[in-house]
């Protein structure tokens, strides 16, 4: 007789699946490992929040460079040394007020201007967060701890293949008149995407 509670397992884990394509990629001449070793090392050393920290707060003392980000916000992080991919073909910039808060999401799967604002977070790309920050936005940002109160219009934008976004968060006003350095430090990935204030 047969162990019926023997459990067969038919397919590799994840990892042994993606260890054998790479090494089947590389044995070809591919370089698999390199691209992979390599996109590994951007997005922990260059695609990074401080990007776009870097934006916001020369937007905040700097009333033309301000104008430039938000007529092509593309064109403007450029001249702070900062490239997009050819195919984030757009820089939205969406400026907050004191009656307006914006809110990115990417209800397809997980898109952002990630060499900007940073890979998105874990949370960005659940499913319930995609699907339940377009209905019910302020309800979910009330529960990841932004409290708006109701005269506050909440504005969600859903991110595309070519349409990129960041919000442009207000600039807390006990920091006015502080030096850009500082001010870059203040700035945080969730203030960019829209789920917190500063
Ligand atoms: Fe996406």
């Amino acid at each position: 007789m047969p162990d019926d509670n023997r459990v067969i397992q038919r397919t590799a884990s994840v990892e042994d699946r993606v260890d054998a394509i790479q090494a089947v990629l590389d044995e070809r001449g591919m370089k698999a490992t390199e691209a992979v070793e390599e996109l590994s090392r951007l997005a922990e050393d260059v695609w990074v929040p401080r990007n776009g920290a870097r934006v916001v707060a020369k937007a905040w003392v700097d009333p033309a460079f301000r104008k430039r980000l938000l007529a092509d916000g593309r064109a403007a992080v450029a001249e702070l040394g900062l490239p997009m991919p050819k195919h984030h073909r757009h820089l939205v910039v969406l400026e907050n007020t004191p009656t307006v808060q914006n809110v990115i999401c990417c209800t397809q799967c997980s898109c952002t201007a990630f060499t900007i604002i940073g890979l998105p977070p874990d949370w960005y790309k659940d499913f319930e967060y995609r699907s339940r920050v377009v209905r019910e936005s302020r309800t979910v940002l009330r529960e990841m701890g932004l409290d708006l109160p109701p005269e506050v219009e909440i504005r969600v934008w859903d991110t595309t293949a070519d349409t990129r976004y960041i919000v442009l968060p207000m600039q807390p006003p006990e920091t006015i008149g502080w030096p850009e350095e500082k001010l870059v430090d203040i700035v945080t990935r969730d203030s960019m995407i829209g789920v917190a204030r500063l």
